[in-house]
């Protein structure tokens, strides 16, 4: 059965009546790393809705929003075969009404990496997720560890604001070669797309020279930044930092994370993984 779609906050509301389901957040262009979120939801949750909002105040720049893709028809039908019960498609007036002036302003986690090289990005991400969350009242939210600091950023906000429901962080989906799933993956080339396998195998470097013994972070980080700039990438960050507050780290320690953004093609890349391999990442 294809999903319901509901537009507004007061049909989103009506159509929920006391159900608390499963939530998936997402800004469309769905791709099968948005679907396992999905499938995954309608596996824990009796319903489960997926939002689909491009939303406009994590964009600093006017003109990548502008070129964000959009197909509304083709996302509603990819979520409800992935298992989606309710699409929430709200305009940009239903999520922000006339006169909104409130945001939601995340602290330390969110001042460094995406945070440092996309000005307001999470201030944005904050208040959107503050107001699906208080408008869904979901049981269970789920976010993707590709994004990884966003994860931490959101934990952070709906621990300190008493946001319903549980925060659910799940496994970064990847193609063969690595490389994590992005929709903006659709945007870089053929000969691009070759390159940017280099991020996967750059993480995979770190992790092997980390399992041999080597435990200075700078010397890590090197051996990424070398290898992604040797397949022509321009590196924007290399890191391991603690895998909680995102402080940087000068030695390996447990639950360290490498994050890694890199821009190919005029598209910047994002990846992380546990910085000492642990199966899943
Ligand atoms: P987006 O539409 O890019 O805002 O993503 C919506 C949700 O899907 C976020 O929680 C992302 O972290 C998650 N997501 C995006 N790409 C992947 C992926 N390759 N694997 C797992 N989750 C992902």
């Amino acid at each position: 059965m294809p999903p319901l779609v509901v537009a507004t906050r007061e049909a989103l509301r009506e159509a929920l009546g006391d159900t608390r389901p499963g939530l998936v957040p997402t800004m469309g262009a769905l791709h099968t790393g948005h679907c396992a979120l999905i499938e995954r939801a309608a596996r824990e949750n009796a319903l489960t809705v997926v939002s689909i909002f491009v939303n406009p105040t994590q964009f600093g720049d006017p003109a990548d929003l502008a070129r964000y893709p959009r197909d509304l028809e083709r996302d509603i039908r990819q979520a409800g075969e992935a298992g989606a019960d309710m699409v929430f498609a709200p305009t940009v007036e239903a999520v922000y009404p006339p006169g909104f002036d409130t945001f939601v302003e995340p602290g330390d986690v969110a001042l460094r990496w995406e945070g440092a090289s996309r000005p307001g990005h999470f201030r944005g991400v904050a208040t959107v997720v503050t107001i699906l969350l208080n408008l869904v009242q979901p049981r269970r939210a789920y976010f993707g560890e590709k994004d990884y600091q966003q994860v931490q950023v959101i934990r952070r906000i709906h621990h300190d604001l008493a946001l319903p429901g549980d925060i659910v962080a799940c496994p970064t989906i990847r193609d063969p070669d690595g490389l994590a799933l992005s929709s903006r993956n659709a945007r870089i080339s053929p000969t691009a797309r070759v390159q940017a396998a280099a991020i996967p195998r750059a993480i995979a470097a770190v992790q092997e020279a980390a399992a041999g013994g080597e435990q200075i972070v700078e010397r890590l980080n090197g051996i990424a930044a070398d290898m992604l700039q040797t397949a022509g990438l321009r590196v924007d960050y290399v890191a391991i930092v603690d895998g909680e507050t995102l402080a940087p780290l000068q030695t390996l320690r447990g639950k360290a994370r490498l994050l890694v953004a890199a821009e190919i093609d005029g598209v910047r890349l994002i990846d992380n993984a546990p910085a000492v391999a642990c199966g899943a990442g």
